[in-house]
């Protein structure tokens, strides 16, 4: 067993890869071979495509919202008419719209849920027919430490982050057998939009003394991806935020 992944025979989804977290793994998937497919809801992922294809590498952008279900099944067949079937999964898309408890509306939570967690369940059912065919799968979803902690979002991110991770266990054990791994990474505190303006109020929360790089969870990735033994886990990046 190669301790790097080499996925140069396989075809990976990346949803919400336009920017952040998502388009680090795309990156990290296509420098170890596999063809991409980077998924994005508004802010086109053609140039981060054309990139990877320019060193060499197979990619395709694709728009589609994961939250709806005749979206995802229409991003699922034409990846699967233009790179191959799937069989790596990452779900990385997702929303974090900061709340209180006084001020979040049931829209808020209805979107998040949508986005955050139904997603997962979407995507998953949708390239599951072709990894249990080939009988070799990998699915990543991209949680938090919010599943676990209070986080600074608010309650509905902390339930789309937990329920994402009781997804992750449920189906790995339902699919162990059948060479399909499913985990969880859960980050903390990386520079992306997602976190741009809380800069100073978070690093001083977090033990190492600075935010992570999107590349650094992406790596966690390729880790989960190329370890068959794996599955069922949740790997926590968070600079030892939960030492304190
Ligand atoms: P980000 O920079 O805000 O990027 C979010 C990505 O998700 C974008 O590519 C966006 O596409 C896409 N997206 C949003 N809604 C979508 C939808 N309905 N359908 C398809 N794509 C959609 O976020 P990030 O910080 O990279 O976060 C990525 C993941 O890591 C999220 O699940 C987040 O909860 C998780 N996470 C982040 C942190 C952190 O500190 N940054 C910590 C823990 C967990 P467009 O560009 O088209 O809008």
């Amino acid at each position: 067993m190669s301790i790097n992944p080499d996925l140069g025979t396989h075809v990976a989804l990346v949803t919400g890869a336009s920017r952040g977290i998502g388009a680090a793994i795309a990156l990290a998937l296509a420098e170890a071979g596999a063809s991409v497919a980077i998924n994005y809801r508004q802010n086109s992922a053609e140039a981060l495509a054309a990139r990877i294809r320019s060193r060499g590498g197979r990619a395709i952008a694709v728009g589609a919202d994961v939250s709806q279900a005749t979206h995802v099944a229409a991003m699922i067949e034409r990846v699967a008419a233009e790179l191959g079937p799937i069989d790596v999964l990452v779900n990385n898309a997702g929303i974090g719209i900061a709340r209180g408890i006084d001020d979040l509306s049931e829209a808020d939570f209805d979107q998040t849920i949508a986005v955050n967690l139904k997603s997962v369940f979407l995507c998953t059912r949708a390239v599951l027919p072709a990894m249990r065919r080939r009988r070799w799968g990998r699915i990543v979803n991209i949680s938090s430490g919010a599943a676990r902690g209070a986080g600074g979002i608010g309650v509905h991110y902390n339930a789309s982050k937990a329920g994402m991770e009781g997804l992750t266990r449920g189906y790995a054990a339902r699919l162990v057998t059948e060479g399909i791994t499913v985990n969880a990474v859960a980050p903390s505190l990386i520079e992306t939009d997602m976190t741009s303006g809380r800069r100073d109020e978070v690093v001083a929360r977090i033990p190492l003394g600075r935010m992570g790089y999107p590349q650094e969870v992406a790596q966690a990735v390729l880790m989960v991806i190329g370890n068959p033994y794996m599955t069922g886990q949740t790997v926590q990046l968070n600079g030892g935020t939960n030492f304190l």
